[in-house]
């Protein structure tokens, strides 16, 4: 077919390094993989998929609360961690596994050790190799960081809280993003002590301001301490076992672990991008067109790596698009609009399209907003409500749709479909609802917030179906 080893070298066996490999192969390509770690990347490995597994293990906890108000009688109970542990690394080999069969159905050499580019068409193995290839996709990924405080190398990240010993009696979460307030939430739901500190106003910056307040009162409640306004300066080992944490804004507090959720960054880092041309940005992204191809032609780039949108889905949609692209002769984009998210903190949020404030910043909006207490928390005695929001704009175009509570991650799922379809709230006023669930609310909101209330069963706030 080439001269070339191979017509595509992938580093990096995650999301998009995986996908990539199989179409490419599925096109009739002679496809070779470099992995220096796990096979199936930071979702199987050490993000999305034991995280889940975590927000799972946590939720019982509240499931065993609510259960006495069903008329269960449980007894005390008493959470396993390395039971739970065991089970969950259990199920990430046997992921790992089917990663590692795709490979080997699409006959991909694989070396289990690091790459890095010595020229537009080399690639150089740990052991001193070289593969020639047509192509090669950098699909590295990320990694997440402490930030650069005295007595950081005390603090773990979330890479580390899928390996704990045993978990601490007090912890604090740094950050107020999806990883920091997914693990808060895990945390306190497996009966640790959580402080969470973030150095803004109001946790999950970039989300609808309605989801941010009610998500953070929500937390609250269920027992987070969440301070804003209120950075790390500084850690130390007193000699205790704790560890002293001393806030920017003056003032210190002892705790057991500390956990940075601060972000992530590209694991650029050393592979020889830079000397080739290939341009890699200030934050360490490797720069693409919207083909993932980067400024060499034979280089590409798909996943985390590119910091187009950090997500699993994302990331697989990149890597089949360059695959089909290059190698299958069809000429697709992978598309980064209406992106569909869940952030499974407790309670959960499924989101898609524009916020309000976004929306509002375009064009004039309608916002259709519920929130109540869904049935499953009457019995149960438990205050949280949900919350459902539409942003409805021109044409009356459903913009964006927001919810919080149990199942929203589901929820948004099809919700994005209406809405990718072009729905208006028309459309999901035409539909019938689904009776008795929380998801019905999404179809029955009848007047827009701020005006006039027609009878009080359109009222914005209700139980559902009231
Ligand atoms: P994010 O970028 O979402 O959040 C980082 C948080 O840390 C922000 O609150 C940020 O504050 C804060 N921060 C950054 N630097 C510092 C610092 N030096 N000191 C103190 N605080 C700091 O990163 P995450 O790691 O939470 O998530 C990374 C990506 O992974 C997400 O963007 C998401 O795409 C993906 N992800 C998706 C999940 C899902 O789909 N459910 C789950 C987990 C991750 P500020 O707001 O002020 O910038």
């Amino acid at each position: 077919m080439s001269d070339f080893d191979v017509d595509l070298f992938v580093i990096g066996a995650g999301s998009a390094g995986v996908r990539a490999s199989r179409v490419a192969a599925e096109h009739g390509a002679r496809v070779a993989v470099a992995e220096e770690y796990r096979f199936g990347g930071t979702c199987v490995i050490r993000g999305c998929v034991p995280k889940k597994l975590m927000v799972y293990a946590s939720g019982f906890s509240e499931m065993i609360e609510d259960a006495a108000g069903y008329g269960w009688d449980l007894g005390p109970a008493r959470f396993d961690w390395p039971r739970f542990k065991a089970a969950k690394d259990r199920e990430i080999a046997r992921l790992e596994g089917i990663y590692q069969g795709v490979l080997s159905r699409a006959e991909a050499q694989v070396f289990r050790e690091r790459a890095t580019v010595v020229d537009p068409h080399r690639v150089r193995l740990a052991s001193g190799r070289e593969i020639s290839a047509a192509h090669i996709l950098i699909a590295v990924g990320g990694a997440p960081f402490v930030p650069d405080i005295p007595g950081a190398e005390l603090a773990v990240t979330s890479n580390d809280m899928f390996e704990l010993e045993a978990l601490p009696r007090r912890a604090i979460v740094v950050g107020g993003g999806y990883v920091a307030c997914e693990f808060a939430g895990i945390l306190n739901g497996l009966g640790v002590e959580v402080t969470q500190l973030y150095r803004g106003e109001r946790i999950l910056r970039g989300f609808d301001d309605d989801v941010r307040l009610h998500v953070e009162e929500a937390m609250r409640a269920r027992g987070i301490d969440i301070w804003t306004g209120t950075d790390l300066a500084a850690l130390a080992r007193p000699g205790n076992g704790a560890i002293a944490v001393t806030l920017d804004r003056g003032g210190e507090i002892e705790t057991d672990l500390v956990l940075c959720a601060t972000g992530r960054r590209p694991t650029t880092a050393g592979l020889g991008l830079e000397s080739l041309g290939v341009g890699v940005s200030k934050k360490g992204h490797v720069v693409v067109d919207e083909w993932s191809q980067t400024a060499v032609p034979s280089i590409y780039a798909a996943g985390d790596v590119t910091g187009r949108a950090e997500l699993t889905p994302i990331a697989i949609r990149e890597g089949q698009a360059f695959a089909e692209t290059v190698f299958g002769g069809l000429a697709v984009k992978p598309e980064h609009v209406l992106i569909p998210t869940a952030v499974f903190t407790q309670p959960e949020v499924g989101t898609v399209g524009l916020t309000e404030a976004e929306a509002r910043a375009r064009a004039p909006v309608e916002i259709y907003r519920a929130t109540f207490r869904p049935m499953l928390n009457i019995l149960a005695g438990r205050d949280e409500r949900m919350l459902m929001k539409l942003v409805v704009g021109e044409g009356r175009k459903v913009l964006g749709c927001h919810i919080v509570g149990h199942g929203a991650g589901e929820m948004i799922q099809l919700a994005a479909v209406a809405i990718r379809m072009g729905a208006t709230k028309e459309d999901f006023d035409r539909t019938i609802a689904v009776h008795p669930t929380a998801a019905e609310e999404l179809v029955t909101m009848r007047t827009p917030v701020g005006a006039p209330v027609a009878s009080p069963a359109m009222a914005p706030e209700r139980t559902p179906a009231a």
